[in-house]
């Protein structure tokens, strides 16, 4: 482009002007000039030398036009030409010759064409002024340097990029001054420009005040007429912010990218179409490359018995603009499948319409593990309530509001599905008149609750039908219940029924058992009985032998009388025992004292001692223990024991037969009623199954004394056991808890 070509010329050569751009005084100028016009007027009109003089008016000329200003010039140019024909008349007069008349006219050309010169200069010099303020204007920097570096044009836009002024710049080289650092070497970047023409990239500078710069750098090459290089013009801008927020735009995609890679779930975006877009690194778990895309991915990844209803949740969400919600098991690069929930929400332009869905699949596998652990263990729950009748009650704190388990509701006869409520005043409507006190004490508390509610009570069922309920809650329950207690409740009707049949049998076989010993025991007791009434006869005839004297001796009589009474009381007193004992009758609880229970015992066993050759001491407690017990059954108990202590030593020939029974309170709580005897005692082998029924070693024995003796004193609240230490004996322990105790363990 010749224009351009030129221009950059121009600029080349109006640099160094620009730089000299301030003219010399206008005012010192005017003044040389005035007095070189002087000059030659004087030297042109007083000398007589026959020279074109007037031709140094040129110089006025040029020096009014080096003021630049036009006006100036033609004013100049008028007035020496005045000046010049002034001189001519001055130093001719009317006596002129053709030679000197053109020495004349020489010089006015001269003058004339020298102003038209320097007018035409000026004004392209100005055009360039204009043209190099334009190019000022831009913001742009914009460089000229030759093909050596060497700065010859600095524009503003340059001064504000790189801090230099132009009068500083110039003359510099380009590349020292700014420190230019490019991807590329220079020379590279020289030969591309050399060969296309123009060249243009990023470029590293320094600043004047030292910070760093990028620049987006255009070069273009200008060429002499024959086309030789001769400088390089640069146009750049300042793109350091631009990258730095592209750096910093790249930065916070990579941040993106990984915060979206770092969430829990396989994150995804998709067309309408259902064409999934991006995937986060999470899919390479399933096996899905980041880069693939496509509708099919769904295919492969969902479990095919989910996919149908993943597709469908997809396309009603599609149709209805609302997120979708879908629950599948989606693949795992190992084959396995994962439950996870599919989540994605709509992103919607200005109109409104769906441009593009942001989905999210959660893994809940061990959510879903949970539930249905939850549901199977509920499952189980529930199973295991209603085969064991045993319902949960959970209390609330403030309002006492209730939550029944399914058996809870069974248990206290209510329909789950009906209106009501469960609270403490349903259970009482169903709690048996003579224990609602006691449950609704045990319920409301009172001012501090209770940490244990433990209770037994009744239930009557609207058809009359009574359940036993076992009732037990603890206060404080497990943090994740905001409940006050939360109790159990068992029906334990059956258990209760099978416990009185038992006890029943119990006391049935206790009878027999009793009626057996008895049996053992007849020759015994028919000795006691016999005895004493012998006692009676012999006392009746010593009686009437004292009457029948002929001086009857009353006094005699009477004291013979006394020991009939006394003996036949004996007599009764034994017959009473035994018949008690051979009772059938239900158990009643007294307050006995031990002692009382074995001296009777021990009495009842006097004669079978004395058959046997036994010598039975008793060792009394001081304190004389009372117990709450029932007297015949406990005497069964001693009987019992001393009876095998008896039939034990017994098979002992020659060996000293002692039983030694002793009362003796353990503590404050519990007496200690010990049996032993100086028999075989017990194997090691037999220890464990002495308490069994059924267990003997006797021929006619039937294992069932020490069974039972077990049960009486287990329903006294007691305890039986063997001494393992005793030696060579046997001896028997039997713990009882104190009346006073047993006060408190009943009310
Ligand atoms: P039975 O007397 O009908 O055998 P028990 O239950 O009263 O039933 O006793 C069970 C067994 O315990 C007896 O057969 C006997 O072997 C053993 N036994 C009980 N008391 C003694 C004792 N004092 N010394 C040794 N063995 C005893």
């Amino acid at each position: 482009m010749p224009g351009k070509t030129q221009s950059f010329h121009l600029n080349a050569t109006l640099i160094r002007s620009d730089a000299t751009r301030h003219r010399p005084e206008g005012g010192l100028v005017f003044w040389l000039a005035a007095l070189v016009a002087l000059g030659v007027f004087c030297v042109d009109a007083f000398t007589p030398l026959d020279i074109a003089v007037a031709v140094f008016y040129v110089v006025v000329v040029l020096l009014v036009a080096s003021s630049g200003s036009s006006m100036a010039v033609v004013g100049t140019t008028v007035a020496v030409g005045v000046l010049t024909l002034a001189g001519f008349l001055f130093s001719h007069g009317s006596d002129y010759t053709g030679s000197s008349i053109a020495r004349c006219v020489v010089s006015l050309l001269a003058i004339g064409s020298t102003s038209i010169l320097s007018l035409r200069n000026l004004a392209k010099t100005a055009q360039l002024h204009e043209q190099i303020d334009m190019l000022n204007l831009t913001h742009d920097a914009i460089l000229v340097y030759d093909l050596g570096g060497k700065i010859t044009f600095w524009n503003h836009g340059a001064e504000t990029l790189y801090g230099w002024s132009a009068a500083q710049a110039v003359g510099q080289r380009i590349h020292d001054l700014t420190q230019t650092h490019a991807a590329a070497p220079l020379d590279e970047i020289y030969a591309t420009l050399l060969s296309n023409g123009h060249w243009s990239g990023e470029l590293q500078r320094v600043r004047r005040d030292g910070r760093a710069v990028s620049v987006m750098s255009r070069l273009a090459v200008w060429r002499d007429a024959k086309g030789e290089p001769r400088a390089i013009l640069a146009t750049n801008n300042d793109i350091t912010l631009q990258k730095q927020m592209a750096e910093e735009l790249a930065e916070q995609q990579k941040e993106l990218r990984a915060a979206i890679d770092a969430i829990p779930g396989m994150v995804w975006s998709a067309s309408n179409e259902g064409d999934v877009m991006f995937v986060n690194r999470r899919w390479q778990e399933s096996g899905i490359d980041t880069k693939d895309r496509g509708a099919d991915l769904w295919a492969g990844l969902v479990h095919p018995d989910d996919l149908s209803r993943m597709r469908g949740d997809w396309r009603a969400s599609v149709t209805s603009g609302r997120p979708l919600d879908n629950l599948s098991r989606v693949r795992q690069r190992d084959g396995r499948y994962r439950w996870m929930h599919i989540a994605a929400e709509p992103q919607r332009d200005a109109s409104g319409a769906v441009r593009r869905w942001y989905g999210v699949n959660t893994d809940i596998e061990a959510r879903k593990r949970a539930e249905d652990a939850l549901t199977r263990s509920e499952a189980f729950l529930v199973d295991a309530q209603r085969l064991s009748k045993t319902g949960s009650i959970g209390v609330a704190p403030e309002n006492g509001e209730m939550i029944w388990s399914n058996e809870a509701w069974r248990i206290f006869g209510y329909d789950p599905a009906s209106e009501v409520t469960p609270s403490l005043a349903l259970i009482l409507a169903r709690t048996h008149p003579d224990d609602r006190a006691q449950v609704e004490a045990a319920h409301r508390g009172g001012d501090t609750p209770a940490p244990l509610i433990d209770l037994e009570y009744r239930l009557v069922m609207p058809d009359g039908a009574l359940k036993y309920v076992h009732y037990v809650a603890h206060l404080g329950p497990p943090a994740s219940t905001d409940l006050a207690y939360v109790g159990a409740l068992m029906d334990v009707t059956d258990s209760r029924q099978t416990q009185e049949a038992l006890a029943r049998s119990m006391a049935e076989l206790a009878h027999v058992t009793r009626m057996t010993t008895l049996g053992e025991m007849a020759a015994s007791m028919a000795h006691e009985v016999t005895q004493p009434m012998a006692a009676v006869v012999t006392s009746g005839d010593a009686a009437l032998r004292w009457l029948n004297r002929v001086e009857p001796d009353v006094e005699e009589a009477a004291r013979s009388i006394g020991q009939m009474i006394k003996s036949a009381r004996r007599a009764n007193e034994i017959v009473r025992q035994i018949r008690a004992m051979a009772q059938k009758r239900p158990a009643a609880f007294t307050r006995i004292a031990l002692d009382d229970v074995v001296d009777e015992a021990v009495e009842l066993m006097a004669r079978e001692f004395q058959r046997n050759g036994v010598r039975c001491d008793v060792q009394r407690s001081r304190e004389k223990p009372l117990v709450h017990a029932d007297n015949v059954q406990l005497q069964q108990v001693v009987i019992n024991l001393l009876m095998n202590a008896v039939q034990a030593m017994a098979e002992r020939e020659g060996a000293p037969r002692r039983v030694v029974v002793a009362t003796q309170m353990l503590n404050e709580q519990e007496v200690q009623l010990s049996i032993e005897d100086s028999g075989p005692g017990i194997g090691e082998q037999d220890r464990e199954r002495l308490f069994n029924p059924f267990f003997t070693t006797k021929a006619n024995g039937m294992g069932m004394g020490l069974s039972i003796c077990r049960s009486i004193v287990e329903a006294h609240g007691g305890s039986i056991g063997l001494d393992a230490a005793a030696a060579p004996g046997a001896r028997f322990l039997i713990t009882l808890p104190l009346e006073s105790a047993q006060e408190e363990i009943v009310t």
